[in-house]
Formats: structure tokens, C-alpha cells, sequence
């Protein structure tokens, strides 16, 4: 994630930051200008904008900001609605009356917060109920009942999280346990993402019959496919031929493993871009694929795949004297001649290629 400057004094300030080190101001995130803005709070309860960019728009922070303190984003003061385009996808949040509850939340909006900035990044649209009222994006924050255990997965539209997974010993366990090293909070919501994509970009769309080759027929049957996976687990040479063994499941689930670490690549060269982290290769610069279309659009995103393996390669011998420190990137983080040593080796490039030109396709 990019850092950003406050606007009204220039210190460096974060994503989820509500307050200005330096000059003490409130800070809102503006969406739609991607900007983290400094506020004076007028005593009729708008915040205006301290800054001479901006100087006539008047806002106010999201309800879930206000009242809440969960959300660090903004809404324009004559919009009709209280909360922020974020927090207006949740439809259900925990019960508060449990202490630990509060906290649980301010995790998943801060990591939901976290996956819309990052869709608006690519520009793609993310339809709610309020556009699509039977298939939009919608969220659940759920949490286990004695008689109902809640499974974290995407319906037509609505993704329910567990909120279980917001705990970070019992997450980290069930990481540990399953062999999933990129279980995260944010992970979840870039997985259950992909699933909602998949909905709006192949479902009955022409990406159909490209899907299907690239990722198989997604006809087969769930249920059988989920069991034999958990009955016998990934074939032992899926390294080769998947991103994740759990992506071996099924094509569906291929696609959203995918998926979500298309975005886990694009977030880790944004932030290295950022930071001013050389990643060159001996080649030319590789355009951003969102301004290419076609054939150039496939070629670009492979290029940033490269880059990322690159990436991947020198954050994990950074991190190799840090036992248990969580794994910064997704692909290609093995080391050459040492693949069946790693806990997640490489996708051949190849299919990494061809996953990366897939996904430029259904990209637009
Ligand atoms: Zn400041
Ligand atoms: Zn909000
Ligand atoms: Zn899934």
C-alpha cells in the first residue's frame, strides 16, 4: 500500500491513518480522488477541506467513522446516504454486545477497505445491491452460532466472512494447519473476490469458453470435488500446474486462488513502485497494462508477473533469516534448483504466464 501526504501539512501519513502526527489534523480518505485529505470540523458538524485544492467541497466522515470508529473515509456532505461506499457494502456486521466483537469488525472493514481501493486501482466496476439488488457485491461479518456454523465463501453476490478469521491466533492456526501460507484477512476478501468476478466477467459471457480451457470445466461437481480434495488432498505435483494446491480443487477455485493473487502481485509492485524498490530487469519498462488493450494489454501484465518473480525473489532472501515471518509475496518465491524445498514453490512460468494473459483478458 502507498503512503500518502497530509494535505495539509505535507507529513507522510497511512492508510488507515484519522489524525495527523504532525499538525493535529483530522484526516478523511476521499475515495473518488483516491486522496487522504486534512479537515477542520465546523462546529455544524461538516468537515472542510484544509487544503486550497479542494476548496468549496464539504464533507463528512462516514457514519461507521463517527460513531463507530471503524472507518477512516468520507462522504460528501450533501450525498444521501450515512456511510461511505466501503462500509455500504456491509450488510451485517457482529453483534457489539461481545467486547471483542468491535475490534473484530474494525479488522474486516479495515482489509475490505483495503480490496476496494485496490478494485478502484484497476478500475473495475463493483456493482452493489443498490445497482444490481439481486446479484451486487454485499458483505456478512457472521460469527459461529451452537447450532450454525457460519463458512466463509461467496453466494451470488454476497460474501460472508466468519468473523472467526479476524482472530489472529485462531487464523493463524488454521494456516498453519491447512497449508495455506497466504491466509489472511485481506486474503480471504482477494479470494472471495475473485468468486464475484467470475459471476460478472465469465458467467455466461463470451470468457466462457476461454475460462474452461485455461482453468477447466467448471460444470463439475462441487460437492464431490471439495470432498475428494479434503478426502485426498492436492496431487503432489500441483506445483506445477496451479498457484495453490488448494486452487486444484476446483476450476472455480482455481480461478479465485488466481485471482487473488493477481492482486496479491499488482499491491506488492504498487507498494515497491512507491517506496522507490528498483525492480528493473534487462529489458524495457513494463507500460501499465491498464492502458494497453488486446495482445499488448496480455503481453504487459506477463511483464508485471516477471517483475514480480523478481520481487518475490529478493523479498524472500530478505526474509530468510526471519523463521515464521510471514511470506511477503505469492509466486515464484523459490530460489533456482530449490523447488520441491519450499513450502510454496513456483507455478512453471509458463502457466504463470498463461493464468496472467487469462486474467488481462477478463480484466477490462
Ligand atoms: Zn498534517
Ligand atoms: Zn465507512
Ligand atoms: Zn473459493
Amino acid at each position: 500500500m502507498k503512503t500518502f501526504a497530509c494535505t495539509h501539512c505535507g507529513q507522510r501519513v497511512f492508510f488507515d491513518s484519522t489524525r495527523c502526527e504532525s499538525c493535529n489534523s483530522a484526516l478523511g480518505f476521499v475515495a473518488e480522488r483516491g486522496e487522504m485529505a486534512a479537515f477542520a470540523i465546523q462546529p455544524d458538524g461538516v468537515w472542510q477541506r484544509l487544503d486550497s485544492a479542494a476548496p468549496t467541497l464539504r464533507y463528512r466522515p462516514c457514519q461507521n467513522y463517527a460513531v463507530a470508529n471503524v472507518c477512516n473515509w468520507m462522504v460528501g456532505a450533501d450525498a444521501p446516504g450515512t456511510l461511505c461506499r466501503s462500509c455500504a457494502y456491509t450488510a451485517v456486521i457482529p453483534q457489539l454486545s461481545l467486547p471483542q466483537n468491535q475490534r473484530y469488525w474494525y479488522l474486516l472493514e479495515a482489509a475490505k477497505r483495503r480490496l476496494i481501493y485496490a478494485l478502484d486501482e484497476i478500475g473495475l466496476a463493483i456493482p452493489g445491491r443498490s445497482e444490481d439488488p439481486q446479484h451486487g457485491l454485499m458483505f456478512h461479518f457472521l460469527e459461529d452460532a451452537p447450532s450454525k456454523k457460519v463458512l466463509t465463501g461467496h453466494d451470488d453476490g454476497l460474501i460472508t466472512l466468519n468473523i472467526d478469521e479476524a482472530d489472529d491466533v485462531k487464523r493463524e492456526a488454521r494456516r498453519t494447519a491447512m497449508d495455506e501460507p497466504y491466509r489472511t484477512l485481506l486474503g480471504h476478501f482477494r479470494h472471495e473476490i475473485g468468486h464475484f468476478y467470475w459471476q460478472c466477467l465469465i458467467a455466461d459471457g463470451p470468457w466462457l469458453p476461454a475460462f474452461r480451457q485455461l482453468f477447466g470445466d467448471e460444470m463439475r461437481d462441487y460437492t464431490q470435488a471439495m470432498e475428494a480434495h479434503y478426502q485426498a488432498g492436492a496431487p503432489t505435483d500441483w506445483p506445477l500446474n496451479y498457484i495453490s494446491s488448494y486452487a486444484t480443487m476446483h476450476p472455480w477455485e482455481d480461478w479465485a486462488e488466481t485471482w487473488a493473487h493477481y492482486l496479491h502481485i499488482t499491491e506488492a509492485l504498487n507498494t515497491a513502485a512507491h517506496w522507490g524498490v528498483s525492480l528493473a530487469l534487462p529489458e524495457q519498462p513494463a507500460p501499465d497494462p491498464r492502458r494497453q488493450s488486446g495482445r499488448r494489454r496480455c503481453a504487459a501484465v506477463s511483464r508485471q508477473a516477471d517483475r514480480a518473480m523478481a520481487a518475490a525473489g529478493a523479498v524472500s532472501q530478505q526474509h530468510e533469516p526471519q523463521p515464521g515471518a510471514a511470506r511477503q509475496l505469492p509466486v515464484c518465491a523459490g530460489r533456482p534448483g530449490d523447488r520441491q524445498a519450499r513450502v510454496d514453490p513456483p507455478r512453471g512460468a509458463g502457466g504463470t504466464r498463461a493464468v496472467c494473459n487469462g486474467l488481462a483478458a477478463a480484466v477490462r
